[in-house]
């Protein structure tokens, strides 16, 4: 969608710090780190939020949760854990109206939140 800075990204017009890519998926470093691992993973179809989701979409979601537990393994936060956000709307901190999750991890993260 035009003037989505995660579609641009995802088009590559805006450059980002890769961590995973598929056919359904990019996932990169947040910009702006809230902890030691922050990662985004951006469904790459255009799609505005949890609200937005379709039927069809179900196995898209999943797949982000598959591919949150690849990178978790990959950038060695498994074993002590981590949390994926999905934030919702004005009230839920949405800033970025492209469905995204972010994958945060590296420190003990506190409940519940702010
Ligand atoms: P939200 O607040 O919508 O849940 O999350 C949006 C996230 O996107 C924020 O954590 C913010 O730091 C990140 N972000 C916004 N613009 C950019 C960008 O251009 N590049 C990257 N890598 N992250 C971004
Ligand atoms: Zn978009």
């Amino acid at each position: 969608m035009e003037n989505c800075i995660f579609c641009k990204i995802i088009k590559g017009e805006i450059p980002c710090s890769k961590v995973y890519e598929d056919d359904k998926v990019l996932a990169f470093n947040d910009i702006n780190p809230e902890a030691p691992v922050h990662v985004l993973i951006v469904p790459k179809t255009h799609v505005q939020s949890v609200m937005d989701i379709n039927a069809d979409d179900c196995q898209l979601i999943s797949h982000v949760f598959y591919v949150a537990s690849k990178i978790a393994e990959e950038l060695k936060i498994s074993e002590k854990g981590f949390r994926i956000v999905n934030n919702v709307g004005e009230n839920g901190g949405q800033t970025v109206s492209h469905i995204h999750f972010h994958l945060l991890g590296g420190r003990l993260l506190q409940w519940p939140p702010g």
